[in-house]
């Protein structure tokens, strides 16, 4: 039963501007973003401050009304869409966006979580530091959302994933207490720590409100090379090379197959092969450096020439321009679009220890081949971090509902090899209410359990996120 007084409970405390209630204004919140879920809200609370996150959760907490946080919407396993109860608050951050400060020195930057990522990008830039959290949704998604999905994106290999760039967290728990770990400190060993549970937890455990964040130098001087390889194997071996002789300097190495490219060619508009010649796979590697461009250019060309000469890769084009880095790198971002563009497809975000991609690419492929020949693969990713986005489409000629009765039996035959490899079934994009059963069918239960303790001690009365992750 909905309590029909408690809407007017929260624009008490919050104000008017703070809580929108008329269904007509709650509607465009209620689905994600790739249109899969849509559930129900009693309304949407939008705090201004901290203090209001708390006034806000504490209560929903004595209420026993169900949060569902929201960022930028741009999540891709439906974990910021409420479920079918008419109860549900959303809570969205979008009011709270201030930088609070930027350390040159400490080389920090402190920001709100409703803070879109790429004005947190822009910011860190004006101040010639690099904030490396770079993703294609960068300009939709929100600081919050990042944290709580630990996002990756495509500089991972440098600089790891988000939670390696936090330094300080503020959060709301459930019951309204604040979590004051807004730290900039760069060594802290005193006791567990908390924040990490926080990062990754999908709004399950809390209401994150800020985050003191790593920055690093500007490295403006970027050279991007497309190589054309034979096999996902020679593109492990290119890895290798370009891992010992790139350094640190080396921040993306992208892979996808020739069909990822035949699809883009095909579906978006202006786009050109980059070689004359069709080839397997191609790999996109970014060197990125503080030095003078014409060292950085040396470097790579010495490196491309040795991989030429070793045949770890048949082909290869350097960028000469920053417009030739950008088209460079479209062909690689306009794959999912693509994708969608040809119509319905399956997505799987899956890791593997980077050395097992080629077996598991092998295995995998045969498996759907001997079970659903003609599924065409769509297989493109961030190689350099073990992570494949492994996306079907269907046969050619098939009609637009082929995986309304095949997905499922496709997921599994992609899972279970996943699983034989060591790999996750959720490389960065979380687990939402998309993959809950695959969770908890490929997840050790002793884990699970783990977890499902953790969240009882943050939020004993389940009032987070339900129906998110387990
Ligand atoms: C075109 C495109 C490209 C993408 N590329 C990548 C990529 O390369 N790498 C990658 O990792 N992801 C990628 N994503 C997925 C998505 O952008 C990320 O998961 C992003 O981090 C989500 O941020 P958001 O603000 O949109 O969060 P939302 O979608 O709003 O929420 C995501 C989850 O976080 C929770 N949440 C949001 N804010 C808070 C908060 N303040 N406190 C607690 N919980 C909160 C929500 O409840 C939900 O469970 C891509 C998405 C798109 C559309």
């Amino acid at each position: 039963m909905t309590d029909s007084s408690f809407p007017q409970r929260l624009i008490d405390k919050l104000g008017l501007d703070g809580v929108i209630t008329a269904p007509d204004e709650i509607a465009p919140w209620l689905s994600d973003w790739r249109g899969m879920y849509t559930g129900h809200a009693q309304a949407v609370v939008r705090p201004s401050s901290t203090d209001d996150v708390a006034a806000a959760l504490a209560l929903c907490s004595e209420a026993r009304v169900p949060v569902v946080p929201r960022g930028g919407n741009t999540g891709l396993c439906g974990g910021a869409t409420p479920d079918a109860s008419p109860m549900n608050v959303i809570l969205s951050l979008d009011r709270m966006h201030a930088i609070r400060s930027i350390d040159t020195i400490g080389n920090t930057l402190v920001a709100e979580a409703g803070c879109i990522l790429g004005n947190l990008r822009r910011a860190a830039a004006d101040e010639h530091r690099l904030l490396p959290l770079s993703l294609a949704a960068e300009d939709s998604c929100q600081l919050g959302g990042n944290l709580s999905t630990n996002a990756g994106g495509v500089n991972v290999v440098r600089y790891g994933m988000t939670r390696e760039l936090v330094l300080g967290l503020e959060a709301v728990l459930p019951n309204g207490e604040i979590f004051h770990g807004l730290r900039t400190l760069r060594k802290d060993n005193t006791g567990y720590d908390l924040k990490q549970l926080l990062i990754g937890a999908e709004g399950t455990l809390g209401v994150i409100t800020a985050a003191a964040l790593r920055l690093y130098p500007r490295n403006d001087v970027r050279v991007v090379v497309l190589t054309a390889v034979n096999s996902s194997q020679q593109a492990l071996d290119l890895f290798e090379l370009l891992f010992e002789r790139g350094g640190p300097r080396m921040q993306a190495f992208e892979f996808f197959t020739a069909e990822c490219l035949d699809m883009v060619l095909e579906q978006v508009e202006g786009m050109r092969a980059p070689f004359a010649e069709r080839h397997p796979a191609y790999v996109l590697i970014e060197l990125a450096d503080t030095v003078d461009e014409p060292a950085l250019r040396e470097l790579v060309e010495t490196v491309i020439g040795e991989a030429l000469e070793r045949e770890l890769c048949v082909d290869a084009a350097v960028s000469e321009s920053i417009a030739q880095v950008n088209s460079m790198w479209r062909l690689r971002e306009e794959i999912s679009e693509a994708q969608r563009a040809d119509g319905p497809h399956v997505k799987h975000d899956v890791s593997l220890p980077i050395a097992s991609i080629p077996a598991f690419l092998a295995s995998a492929g045969e498996r759907i081949d001997k079970h659903h020949a003609g599924v065409r693969l769509i297989v493109f990713g961030h190689f350099g971090d073990g992570n494949l986005h492994y996306n079907l489409s269907r046969p050619a000629g098939a009609p637009r509902d082929f995986f309304k009765l095949h997905a499922e039996g496709l997921t599994a035959e992609v899972l279970d090899e996943v699983a034989r490899y060591g790999g996750s079934i959720s490389a960065e994009h979380g687990i939402g209410q998309l993959k809950r059963e695959y969770f908890s069918r490929y997840k050790d239960p002793l884990e699970i359990r783990l977890m499902r303790e953790i969240r009882k001690v943050f939020d004993p009365d389940g009032i987070m996120n339900p129906g998110k992750i387990f």
